[in-house]
């Protein structure tokens, strides 16, 4: 009875793109008084106005909901923001340098700096972004160097592991929640603030700073390692006349493998997994741990090699040059359901046979504006229609459903040659066959 008075902590929320808007609306759901924090003008403006800045299924509606509630809005003013909450989220990014493979903490630094100095009572401080091992404990200082006299602030970490797409999904309901370096008094704040969770039967894990930041950069590695291990191995079945789904499925059975994240083709891209891989390369080598810099560095060549292993297809399936070839692209988001084009290996693909010379036209159901943003030099189109109309070549480079589930009868009509390079693997081969399409997969046998 007395718990259910007492005053709930109110929230901030520093940096408000797929994580911070996602978190943001997530703990108003969950009953909080949510602010949510930007640097960017156009973006508080439009959260503010309930328009999502980017694509996520779900997160425009509970935005929306909660701006109504009145539990939720969103501010460019931190030090107003602070000073109306007791925990504060930072949810900020934490890019690859453009010069090295080393993550870029500035914005990570210049926020909690921000925090720290418009501290006006107690506070939690809890770093959500990405970052490599380290960062967290000089943060801690950095906060305890510029707090006020007379306030006590706290840093602890709690990585996120949402997936672009599930976002919303995924943080109301977690696999795990991750605590590091909580006091006892920091720790009971995040027991309130993930009770609903938690009362879920989701796990609450309390670690160290140093392995709440790991535990996020490692679960990313593991990912990433698992897909190149796929794609390695499909160049075997490419070589040995086998099919590498076949062997996914099989091997997927066992418990101790899984079938998620055994997808051969186009490798992985997206604004998390290749930069938090290098990160931990540089990471893992200021530290010494070169077996870790080695099994990375691995990765990425392997995953960065599929991208080229798609253009040589459409060159070969070109008779050797692209030069002039009209080719239709399905696809410029780095997955399905979002609108996320950083290192997005279809956009990656799409570019390099623009290069090459080839007349390429891109469609993709999210990631039009933020593709065309991206590479303005590409053509794109308003549909698959559009997209594949004349085309020598149709590469299905992102698997939406939409093209999964398109009619190869129809599309066939519309091509000059019926020939579709499934990066994906995700093609119904056979039906796309009867229509008389010749398929092209990764690690798998063509279909003619
Ligand atoms: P993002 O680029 O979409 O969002 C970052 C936001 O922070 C931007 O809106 C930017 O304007 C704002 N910002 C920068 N400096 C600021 C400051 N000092 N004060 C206030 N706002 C500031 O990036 P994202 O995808 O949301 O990723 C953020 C962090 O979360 C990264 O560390 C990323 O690795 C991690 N992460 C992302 C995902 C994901 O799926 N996107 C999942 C888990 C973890």
């Amino acid at each position: 009875e007395s718990g259910a008075d007492a005053p709930r902590p109110r929230i901030s929320v520093i940096g408000t793109g797929y994580l911070g808007a996602t978190h943001a609306a997530a703990m108003a759901e969950l009953g909080f008084d949510v602010v949510g924090v930007d640097t960017d003008p156009a973006k508080v403006e439009a959260l503010s106005a309930g328009r999502l800045p980017f694509y996520e299924p779900g997160l425009g509606e509970l935005i929306s909901e909660h701006l109504a509630t009145g539990r939720l809005r969103f501010t460019t003013d931190l030090t107003e923001a602070v000073a109306v909450s007791d925990i504060h989220f930072v949810c900020v990014g934490t890019p690859q340098q453009a010069t090295s493979h080393a993550a870029d903490l500035r914005f990570v630094e210049s926020a909690v700096a921000g925090i720290a100095r418009a501290l006006s009572h107690d506070g939690i401080v809890v770093g959500k972004s990405t970052v490599p091992v380290g960062t967290a404990a000089r943060l801690r200082e950095l906060l305890g160097a510029l707090a006020p006299e007379g306030v006590a602030a706290e840093l602890i970490w709690n990585p996120e592991f949402l997936r672009e797409g599930k976002a919303v999904e995924d943080t109301l309901h977690p696999d795990r929640v991750v605590i590091g370096g909580a006091s006892a008094a920091a720790e009971t704040a995040m027991r309130e603030v993930y009770a609903a969770p938690v009362a879920e039967g989701a796990p609450f894990l309390t670690v160290g700073l140093e392995t709440a930041e790991l535990v996020k950069v490692s679960a990313n590695a593991f990912l990433a390692t698992k897909i190149s291990f796929i794609n390695a191995i499909a160049e075997l079945c490419t070589a040995a006349d086998a099919d590498v789904t076949a062997l996914a499925d099989a091997i997927g059975l066992d418990g101790r493998i899984g079938r998620r994240f055994l997808d051969a083709g186009l490798g992985f891209g997206g604004g998390c997994l290749p930069k938090d891989i290098r990160a931990l390369m540089h990471r893992a080598g200021e530290l010494g741990a070169l077996e870790v810099v080695g099994l990375m560095q691995q990765v990425d060549e392997i995953n960065m090699a599929q991208r080229q292993r798609v253009v040589d297809l459409a060159l070969q399936s070109c008779g050797g040059s692209v030069l002039n070839a009209r080719i239709g692209v399905l696809g410029a988001a780095f997955k399905p359901l979002t609108d996320d084009v950083r290192d997005s290996p279809a956009l990656n693909v799409a570019a390099a046979l623009h290069l090459r010379g080839a007349q390429v036209t891109v469609f993709d159901p999210a990631a039009g504006d933020t593709a065309r943003r991206t590479f303005p030099t590409l053509s794109f189109a308003a549909g698959t229609e559009d997209a594949i109309r004349g085309a020598h070549v149709v590469l299905l480079l992102t698997e939406w459903a939409e093209f999964l589930d398109a009619d190869p009868v129809a599309l066939g009509e519309l091509v000059g040659r019926r020939t579709i390079i499934d990066a994906r693997n995700k093609l119904d081969a056979a039906r796309w066959s009867a229509a008389g399409w010749t398929v092209i997969g990764l690690g798998t046998r063509p279909t003619a």
